[in-house]
């Protein structure tokens, strides 16, 4: 074994470069030259006597809408945008944390970003990564990290199509040869379609349910396309008139038309990104298909509604909920020998 492999070898065994996808819903953690490691919801309780963090992740999630005054659950990401930095930083110092030791040589953060962020809020991120303990602290745009973890080839000169439905934003983007030729970040995804099933709800059955119901009954009978056996579930909730617990039977034809209007935004920002899309990437993107990636892609038929209004081809991606965390960690274990890469990360995290 050369000098130089022995090294490199040693190197990757011992450096623990860290990825992130900082989703707006989910926050995961891949340790190089391990594997997803966290996996936790992006939520964080402070208690507002004390100004300390009372909870974060899943255990803070748990407390969303049950809270007593003084502790506040709140989700600093909810719309793709950091509403709060320092939740931010305090939610990243804390996974951060939990994944590392103090044996580590090195270590090098890179985390998945919105494409729809400003510059400011970049900065944010970059300058929470350092506090939190990285040597070096790096950003990617999502749809790059999730084109990167769908196993997308990102670097040839071929155009790919990504649309990654997360919780508070929908990324739509075209890449090639290392870039992002063209993207597009609305803020209707997940959360949105847990919201149309509120107000459908309420107006057709005078009745009011939470968020985790309704996003609840958006995985167990949703569909953006008709199913071959419909579906139903029964939702509990608090009468609007009576102001006392009930439930109802729905059904998933019920849920699809309450879901419509989001779902048609999803599919007109990806029908506009094909439009401002150059040609040739344009039928590179029809012959490889459209990728679908984030928790979004796993609704029922949701490739097949795509498909229908783009008549292209549409690929749901392997593990959807994991590709951004999957290509931050594709980034991570190759950033220090791929050029192309490297020269990537140093471009989108100039502070
Ligand atoms: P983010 O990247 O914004 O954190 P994720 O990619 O983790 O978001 O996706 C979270 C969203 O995916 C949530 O709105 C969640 O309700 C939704 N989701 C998760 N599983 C499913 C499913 N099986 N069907 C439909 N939506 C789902
Ligand atoms: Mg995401």
């Amino acid at each position: 074994m050369s000098k130089n492999s022995l090294f490199s070898g040693f190197m990757k065994r011992f450096s623990r470069d860290i990825g992130i996808d900082l989703g707006t819903a989910n926050t995961l953690v891949y340790v190089g030259g391990r594997d997803i490691v966290l996996r936790e919801p992006s939520v964080i309780a402070i208690n507002k006597e004390t100004g300390e963090v009372a909870a974060v992740g899943e255990e803070a999630k748990r407390m969303l809408g049950r809270t007593p005054g003084h502790i506040v659950a709140s989700r600093p990401l909810r719309d793709g945008v950091i509403a709060d930095y320092e939740q931010t930083e305090e939610m990243l110092k804390h996974f951060i944390g939990k994944v590392s030791n103090k044996f580590l040589l090195r270590r090098s953060v890179v985390v998945g970003i919105p494409s729809g962020v400003t510059e400011v809020e970049r900065l944010a991120v970059l300058q929470a990564t350092r506090k939190a303990g990285a040597t070096q602290a790096f950003v990617i745009e999502e749809p790059m990290a999730a084109a990167i973890g769908a196993g997308l080839p990102v670097e040839e000169p071929s155009g790919s199509m990504i649309v990654d439905i997360g919780g508070g934003t929908t990324e739509v983007a075209v890449i090639s040869l290392g870039g992002i030729v063209h993207s597009r970040s609305i803020r209707v995804a997940g959360d949105e379609l847990d919201e149309a099933i509120i107000a459908y709800v309420r107006r057709a059955y005078n009745l009011f349910i939470g968020e985790k119901t309704a996003e609840i009954c958006k995985i167990s009978i949703g569909s953006a396309y008709p199913l071959e056996q419909e579906l139903e579930i029964l939702v509990k909730g608090r009468d609007l008139v009576s102001g006392l617990p009930r439930s109802a039977t729905i059904t998933s034809e019920e849920v699809r038309t309450a879901i419509q209007e989001p779902l048609t935004a999803i599919v007109e920002a990806i029908k506009l990104t094909l439009e401002a899309t150059p040609p040739e990437l344009a039928a590179d993107a029809m012959d490889h298909g459209i990728v679908l990636a984030g928790g979004g892609a796993l609704l029922r038929g949701i490739d097949q509604l795509i498909s229908k209004e783009t008549m292209m081809p549409v690929r749901i991606a392997d593990d959807p909920l994991s590709c951004v965390a999957f290509g931050t960690g594709r980034v991570v274990e190759a950033m220090h020998e791929n050029e192309v890469i490297r020269k990537m990360l140093e471009r989108s995290s100039r502070s």
